[in-house]
């Protein structure tokens, strides 16, 4: 009669509150809940459950490989785990928050994901220009930026995203208008359906939008796709003053010039990135203006949220 009931193998695909949506290895969907604080799990979560009546208990939340955080007014919270890609999401029109693109960027890097950045609606020729401009910074760093229509050029333009995304999970983010329901869409036929059906079926039926959602875009079941609305929130409380400069790459590739090891690029005489920033602002490898500033500004921003 006490015999152990059997673990089971699940990935977490949704969540709403403490209930998660999680799907066995065969593709069976059932609601579960967590056994205390401990099995407290994410989307992405690989977990260990265990049958109880029509639902589920989460006995335990396996290691992750990294965790993505967002924040609200009050506290930050996590919210997907397990990434490969963020896929950064932003078009021609409307404008973009240089601002947003860089802590979603810092996000990504402090948890040692790949960032895609995205830049959709290259159909709107002139908005799509200027912010091609915008994104010089952008488009000298690593990861680059993809121009996308995801609505005119169809097939050969996502043909390349396609290939980023094959085999990986990715989590797709990007400011309200960017096209990122257009995206799922696309690659997920009825995307928005289910995710009203599994809303409702997480939160008793009433209709509001879970938070977070995986979705598969292969049969096979090996490319995931997952959404979450919201940008500006993105937390980055987690993440010390001092380690800032070494997650925006443009940055601390002049750190090292610093007089002083703890420099903070601020103010200090002898450092290397504001001399690069007064002498070199438009050169290849430079850091430009923009990037400098919001670096300022993060700075004061993660310092303020240590008292
Ligand atoms: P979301 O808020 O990020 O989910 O953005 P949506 O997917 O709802 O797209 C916002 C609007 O942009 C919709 O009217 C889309 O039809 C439109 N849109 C999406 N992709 C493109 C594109 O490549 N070109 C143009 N011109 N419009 C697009
Ligand atoms: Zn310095």
């Amino acid at each position: 009669a006490a015999a152990a009931k059997a673990l089971h193998d699940g990935l977490v695909v949704a969540s709403h509150g403490r209930h998660c949506l999680v799907e066995t290895p065969t593709g069976e969907r059932l609601i579960c809940h967590p056994r205390g604080k401990k099995s407290q799990a994410v989307v992405g979560d690989r977990v260990h459950w265990q049958a109880s009546e029509d639902e589920g208990t989460i006995e335990q939340v396996l290691p992750r490989r990294n965790l993505f955080y967002r924040q609200d007014e009050i506290r930050t919270k996590s919210f997907a785990a397990n990434l490969d890609h963020v896929l950064i999401l932003i078009a021609a029109e409307p404008e973009f928050s240089e601002h947003q693109l860089a802590r979603a960027l810092i996000a990504a890097e402090a948890e040692r994901i790949t960032p895609i950045i995205a830049l959709n609606k290259s159909d709107l020729v002139e908005p799509f220009e200027r912010a091609w401009t915008k994104l010089a910074p952008y488009r000298r760093m690593h990861h680059g930026v993809l121009p996308l229509s995801l609505k005119a050029s169809g097939e050969a333009d996502y043909a390349s995203l396609m290939k980023l995304l094959a085999g990986k999970s990715t989590l797709v983010l990007g400011p309200s208008g960017s096209g990122k329901s257009t995206l799922t869409n696309l690659l997920v036929p009825g995307a928005t359906v289910l995710t009203q059906e599994i809303s409702q079926a997480l939160n008793s039926g009433k209709h509001t939008t879970t938070s977070t959602t995986w979705y598969w875009i292969d049969e096979a079941r090996t490319t995931g796709l997952i959404d979450s609305p919201g940008f500006q929130e993105f937390g980055l409380n987690h993440i010390a003053p001092m380690q800032l400069a070494g997650l925006m790459p443009d940055i601390a590739e002049h750190a090292n010039d610093c007089k002083f090891y703890n420099c903070t690029h601020l103010h200090e005489p002898g450092c290397g990135v504001i001399a690069n920033v007064e002498t070199a602002s438009s050169g290849p490898g430079a850091i430009s203006a923009s990037r400098y500033k919001i670096y300022g500004e993060l700075f004061a921003e993660l310092s303020q949220k240590r008292y």
